[in-house]
């Protein structure tokens, strides 16, 4: 049984994602509402094993936020799949490069994020 962070503003998407984990057989899903409060799930939640990160939020925005989780040893581990809604290319390149292992774009269907959840847990 694996546990998500769910990191989105957007309290609509929050809830179509977390939908469409349940669907995909995930029903441990923890809710932050941006990269400040992610990190606060984080440290009351020692048990996530996969964070899906907006790409677009306020306050700390998706890039900054993964740049923190990836800096600090009980977070680095953990793996990241970046959220985006519009075809910003170069910033999930900036992504993947500063440690974030996949990205999909929203809204997904519960196949291809079953997919690449499976496939992050295999390697
Ligand atoms: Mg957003």
């Amino acid at each position: 049984m694996i546990k998500v962070l769910v990191v989105d503003d957007s309290n609509t998407m929050r809830r179509i994602i977390k939908k469409t984990l349940n669907q995909a057989g995930i029903e441990e899903i923890v809710e932050a509402e941006d990269g400040i409060d992610a990190l606060k799930k984080l440290s009351e939640n020692s048990d996530i094993d996969l964070i899906m990160l907006d790409v677009n939020m306020p306050r700390a925005d998706g890039l900054t936020t993964l740049k923190e989780l990836k800096s600090m040893p009980e977070t680095a581990v953990i793996p990241v799949i970046m959220c985006t809604s519009e075809s910003d290319k170069s910033v999930v390149i900036e992504c993947i490069r500063s440690g974030a292992k996949d990205y999909i774009v929203k809204p997904f269907n519960k196949e291809v994020i079953a997919e690449k959840i499976q496939n992050l847990l295999k390697t």
